[in-house]
């Protein structure tokens, strides 16, 4: 999945949280610039293709570790298990961290669900995500900035992102009840 889509991706994914939860306004808008900022570029899984990343790979021996080693792009940081891992330890945090934490966490996880999406396979990987560690890859494996992802980047995501402003904003139910009306 290419950069901006991840980054509409994470606000949808920021803004259902939020929704889910019953935020107020403020906390929203913290929690969709939180979740949309890890959900693409240098602070997102694909901080694995940094310069600063790719660089450290280069000297770091962590091939012998196999299957071309945990710093492989598409490797540890798009393993599941590091964002479940976090998931299973929020309850034990206090509220105020908490709250931040699952924003955080929604955008991160967006990432992974997208490239579960788009993707195809590599050199030496499958597509999709890792189910082990940093490999076992799998995926749907579309292609990534491919036509389905222009679709979902420039139709879909800003239709679903202004849906869920509006039922935010408590004015969605005349847009839902406009919407039902087209297909009775
Ligand atoms: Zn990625």
């Amino acid at each position: 999945m290419m950069g901006s889509t991840h980054f509409l991706f994470g606000t949808t994914a920021g803004l259902g949280v939020a929704a889910w939860q019953g935020w107020p306004a403020w906390q929203t808008g913290v929690a969709v610039v939180l979740s949309s900022a890890v959900a693409g570029g240098r602070f997102s899984p694909d901080l694995d293709q940094s310069w600063f990343w790719r660089k450290v790979d280069k000297v770091a021996p962590d091939e012998s570790l196999g299957h071309g080693g945990p710093m492989r792009h598409r490797g540890l940081t798009h393993w599941w298990g590091l964002p479940a891992i976090l998931a299973a330890a929020l309850p034990f945090l206090p509220e105020e961290p908490r709250w931040l934490m699952v924003a955080l966490l929604a955008g991160w996880c967006s990432h992974l669900v997208g490239d579960v999406v788009f993707g195809a396979r590599s050199r030496n990987r499958g597509p999709g995500i890792p189910l082990a560690p940093w490999w076992w890859h799998k995926g749907i494996g579309l292609d990534t900035g491919g036509t389905a992802e222009t679709v979902t980047r420039s139709y879909v995501l800003p239709v679903v992102i202004c849906w869920q402003v509006l039922s935010l904003l408590g004015v969605g139910d005349p847009v839902n009840e406009f919407v039902l009306d087209l297909f009775r």
